[in-house]
C-alpha cells in the first residue's frame, strides 16, 4: 500500500494514508471504571484516561457548525482567563476550566499568512473561512492579488464557508463584539483588497471606480442564497449616512459618503427584515426576523464597560443565543460565526484586565451555544486567529490574584511580593511590547523601573509593564489552540495549518 502511495506521487504520505481502507480493528483492552485509591490527583488522572477510552467517536456529518474566534486569544490568554474566571467565583483558579476547555478534541493552529510571520486578523480569518492561506490585510481573496489592488481582488475572490452554506440552503449568521465590518466577521460575507474598506468614505476613489464595494455594502447587498440571516455587532457608522445623526449619540453622525442608509435598506428588503441598535429592541426582536443589530457606531463596549452603556448592549452570550434561536428554524441547518473581537483590542492597549474579562464573556457564549445545541448534530470549533505578547511569569503562589503582583506566602502566612533584582515587585502578567513599555518616550527612568503596588495593579485601566515601546501592543506569532466538539471534532488534532480548520467545517457540512 505504501508503494502505491509513493507511485501516486502524493506529496504527503499522511494524506495518502488517509485514503487507504481502514485496517481491521485491533481489539482494545476492555475499559473498566477505575476503583478509587483515595489519592484525589491519582484517581482524577485515571478517571481522565478511562473517559478517553470509552469516548465514542463523533459522527462525520453535521447539521450545524458554530465557529468561535477569540480575536487574539492565545494560550496565555486562555490560561490567565481560566484563572481569572475561577477567582471571580472565589476559587483558587488554576484548576478551573473555561467552557471550551472541556471539549474533547484540541489542536494547535499555525497562524502565519503567506506574507507575514506575525499575522493580522484579515489574513488569518480568511484562511479559516475560505480554506486557503492568503496575505495579511486582505479579506477572502487569493494571495495572487496584492493588498489594496481592487482590480486584482475582483478576479481573485475565494468562496467562503458562509457563502457555500447559503448556496446549499443553510441559514447563516455573523456575530461580533467588534465592528461587523471588521476583518474577522467580514471574512465570512465580503471580499476586499483591503480590510480597512469597511465604509465607502475609507476607500480611495480609484478603488470605487474600479468596481469595488465597501464591506458594509457587501453585507447588505449579499446575494448568495437568501442573504445573511442574522448579523449582530458594532460598526453602525459604516451603515449610516454622514449627514445623519447617530441614534444613540446624537452628537455623532454616520460615516457613509454615498448618502445611503444601509440599516434602512436592510429593513426595506422584506417585512421579515428588522434593524435594532439598543438592548431593549434587541430583547424584543422576534427570532423569526432577519435581524441586523448594530449596537455602537464603532466597536461594541468591552465586557468590563458594557454595564455603563447608555442604550444598553447585549452580551456576546445574549447575541449567540439570539442567533442560534433564529437560525435553528431552518431544518437544513446553519453556519454561525461568533467572534469575541475585543480580547485583541484590550491586549493592544496593554490592559490584561479587559482582555481576560472579554475572554470570560467568550467562554460564557460558548457555554450558551453548547447548551442550546446537540453534540450529535452541531460541530462547535473554538479558536483564535493569532496570538499576542502577554506572558504569565514569575513564581506566584497557588491562588494568587492573576491580575496582581507576583507573591509568595511568608513564614507568617502573609502574601509578600517577590522582588526582582532591582528590589521591586512585579506583576504576574506582563507584555513584550506596547504602550505600557518601561521605555516609552515619556518614561522617567531616573529611579529605574517603576515599582508597581497592589493598588496600581487593581485599577481596571492598569497597563502591565512591557519591554519594547510600541504605540500599540503587537500580535504574537505563536500557534494558537483549537478546541472542538461534535461531528468531525476528532479531526481537530495535531498541529494544523490554519486553513485546515475551514476544511474540517466544510467537510462536516458536506460543502
Ligand atoms: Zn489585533
Amino acid at each position: 500500500m505504501l508503494k502505491k502511495c509513493v507511485l501516486s506521487a502524493l506529496p504527503f504520505l499522511a494524506a495518502c494514508a488517509s485514503l487507504e481502507p481502514p485496517a481491521a480493528p485491533v481489539a482494545k483492552a476492555t475499559a473498566t471504571p477505575p476503583s478509587a485509591t483515595g489519592d484525589a490527583w491519582f484517581d482524577a488522572g485515571r478517571t481522565a484516561v478511562y473517559e478517553r477510552k470509552i469516548r465514542k467517536a463523533p459522527t462525520r456529518k453535521a447539521k450545524n457548525v458554530i465557529f468561535f474566534i477569540g480575536d487574539g486569544m492565545d494560550i496565555n490568554t486562555v490560561t490567565a482567563a481560566r484563572i481569572y474566571d475561577g477567582q471571580t467565583r472565589g476559587e483558587s483558579g488554576e484548576e478551573n476550566n473555561l467552557a471550551f476547555e472541556t471539549f474533547p478534541y484540541t489542536a494547535f493552529s499555525k497562524t502565519y499568512t503567506t506574507d507575514f510571520q506575525v499575522a493580522d486578523s484579515a489574513g488569518t480569518a480568511s484562511a479559516m473561512t475560505t480554506g486557503v492561506k492568503t496575505r495579511s490585510g486582505v479579506i477572502a481573496i487569493r494571495e495572487k492579488a496584492s493588498r489594496g489592488d481592487c482590480s486584482a481582488a475582483l478576479k481573485n475572490a475565494v468562496d467562503t464557508i458562509l457563502e457555500k452554506a447559503e448556496d446549499a440552503g443553510l441559514s447563516t449568521g455573523v456575530v461580533s463584539t467588534a465592528e461587523i465590518t471588521h476583518a474577522t466577521p467580514a471574512a465570512t460575507y465580503a471580499h476586499s483588497a483591503e480590510r480597512g474598506w469597511g465604509v465607502d468614505s475609507a476607500m480611495p476613489d480609484a478603488a470605487k471606480q474600479a468596481g469595488c464595494s465597501d464591506i458594509a455594502r457587501q453585507l447588505v447587498e449579499f446575494e448568495r442564497g437568501d442573504g445573511v440571516d442574522i448579523a449582530l455587532g458594532g460598526g453602525r457608522a459604516h451603515f449610516l449616512p454622514a449627514d445623519d445623526a447617530d441614534p444613540e449619540y446624537p452628537e455623532k453622525t454616520g460615516a457613509r459618503a454615498d448618502g445611503r442608509n444601509l440599516a434602512a435598506e436592510w429593513q426595506a428588503k422584506s417585512p421579515d427584515h428588522a434593524f435594532v441598535w439598543n438592548r431593549a429592541d434587541f430583547d424584543a426582536a422576534s427570532a423569526d426576523k432577519k435581524l441586523l443589530g448594530l449596537f455602537e457606531p464603532g466597536h461594541m463596549q468591552f465586557e468590563a464597560d458594557r454595564p455603563d452603556d447608555g442604550a444598553g448592549e447585549p452580551s456576546l452570550a445574549d447575541m449567540t443565543a439570539k442567533a442560534i434561536s433564529a437560525l435553528s428554524a431552518n431544518d437544513d441547518g446553519y453556519f454561525l460565526l461568533v467572534e469575541a473581537g475585543r480580547i485583541d483590542h484590550a491586549h493592544h492597549g496593554g490592559n490584561a484586565f479587559r482582555a481576560l474579562k472579554d475572554t470570560q464573556a467568550y467562554s460564557e457564549a460558548v457555554k450558551t451555544a453548547r447548551g442550546l445545541t446537540n453534540e450529535n448534530d452541531t460541530l462547535i470549533i473554538v479558536t483564535a486567529d493569532h496570538g499576542h505578547t502577554m506572558a504569565i511569569a514569575g513564581y506566584a503562589r497557588r491562588g494568587a490574584d492573576i491580575l496582581g503582583l507576583s507573591v509568595y506566602r511568608d513564614e507568617h502566612g502573609a502574601d509578600t511580593p517577590i522582588k526582582a533584582t532591582d528590589e521591586k515587585p512585579y506583576t504576574t502578567l506582563g507584555y513584550m511590547n506596547g504602550p505600557g513599555s518601561l521605555f516609552a518616550p515619556d518614561a522617567d527612568l531616573d529611579e529605574g523601573r517603576p515599582a508597581p503596588d497592589q493598588s496600581d495593579v487593581s485599577d481596571k485601566n492598569y497597563r502591565q509593564q512591557a519591554l519594547v515601546p510600541t504605540y500599540s501592543e503587537t500580535h504574537g506569532g505563536q500557534d494558537v489552540p483549537v478546541y472542538a466538539s461534535g461531528p468531525n471534532a476528532d479531526l481537530v488534532s495535531g498541529v494544523l495549518e490554519q486553513n485546515v480548520i475551514y476544511h474540517i467545517m466544510a467537510d462536516a457540512l458536506g460543502l
